[in-house]
């Protein structure tokens, strides 16, 4: 009997919503509070007005709650930026262009109940905390390596918000401020500008003089895109393996500061680049240990998130069910 099985469901689990907001789609999951996900639901965004944005958040939200099996209990969503988490706004997210958007309370006037926000990559760590790499681990760091560099730090079991809910800016600490790239923060030599997928990109077009004849610039073999040069690079492409070693060695100096800063049990690398999986970690580890001076070496283990392009997801429902981020407003 059908109706049996959904009052068992309701009385054993609570069912939440996670959303994540990114920069060319949106994705709306039903997750129950043991971290499964029910059913995923994708919608793109061509626009990124603040209005549109709204609007397609809302479609796919009710088509996500209209599938879940029992009564969605909460709402959550990641989205990119500064989140003001006493009101759900987002103050500023660059790549948007949103400045002070009221965010949670258009999504509340939408959907009819609470819906929370936090920042998408903190929303990304919890859930890798709670049901990923993290899991156990209660002084862990997570990093996205995507188009930019997203972070978030648990410390003692406590996602660590910041008086201005910025903590985890990691991607925004300066590890090349004399000769790096240009960061879309506007400073030079962010570890995001370095080491992010687009940083990898910049490695392989920083050293192109040296390889005129590099078939990573042949436009007839397709763009240049971070897989395509790491993947040139396992099979020994020179050109490829030159990017690849800057690339490594920027992100290790990246990752040796959080460690100085943190000393996590564990920092977790997701996003795009991390699919390299051991190619990278073997690369990245033993320059790490070098460049860590005062942390026990070996404390901070390093590895792959593990719920890829859900951990947003499963931690904006997590977010959700636990009430929200900003436990004292
Ligand atoms: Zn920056």
């Amino acid at each position: 009997m059908a109706f049996a099985v959904e009052e068992y469901w309701a009385e054993a689990m609570k069912t939440a919503i996670g959303i994540d907001l990114g920069g060319s789609h949106v994705t709306a999951a039903v997750i129950t509070d043991d971290g499964t996900i029910h059913s995923q639901h994708e919608r793109d965004l061509s626009d990124l007005t603040f209005e549109r944005v709204v609007a397609v958040v809302a479609e796919v939200t009710s088509a996500a709650r209209n599938a879940a099996p029992a009564k969605v209990e909460a709402i959550g969503i990641g989205s990119p930026g500064n989140i003001d988490l006493h009101d759900g706004s987002v103050r500023y997210s660059p790549n948007f262009g949103w400045f002070g958007v009221p965010l949670g309370k258009r999504l509340r006037e939408a959907l009819g109940m609470q819906v929370f926000v936090g920042n998408d990559a903190r929303c990304a760590t919890l859930g890798e905390y709670h049901f990923g790499t993290g899991r156990g681990a209660s002084d862990f760091v997570m990093l996205t390596l995507g188009t930019g560099i997203g972070g978030g730090i648990v410390a003692d079991g406590e996602l660590l918000l910041g008086h201005g809910f910025a903590a985890g800016e990691i991607g925004h600490h300066q590890i090349r401020p004399e000769t790096g790239f240009i960061c879309g923060c506007g400073k030079i030599g962010c570890m995001e500008a370095q080491a992010s997928g687009t940083g990898l990109i910049r490695h392989a077009m920083a050293v192109a003089p040296s390889f005129p004849r590099s078939f990573l610039l042949d436009p007839d073999k397709g763009k240049l895109g971070s897989k395509k040069i790491r993947k040139a690079a396992q099979t020994g492409d020179l050109h490829a393996l030159a990017a690849w070693k800057n690339y490594t060695s920027d992100l290790a100096l990246g990752l040796a500061n959080v460690i100085a800063f943190t000393n996590p049990e564990l920092i977790a690398l997701g996003g795009g680049v991390s699919s390299a999986g051991d190619y990278m970690l073997d690369a990245v580890r033993p320059r790490v240990d070098e460049l860590t001076t005062m942390a026990p070496k070996g404390t901070t283990r390093i590895e792959i998130a593990r719920l890829g392009n859900d951990a947003g997801q499963v931690g904006a429902a997590m977010m959700a069910l636990q009430g929200g981020l900003d436990k004292h407003g």
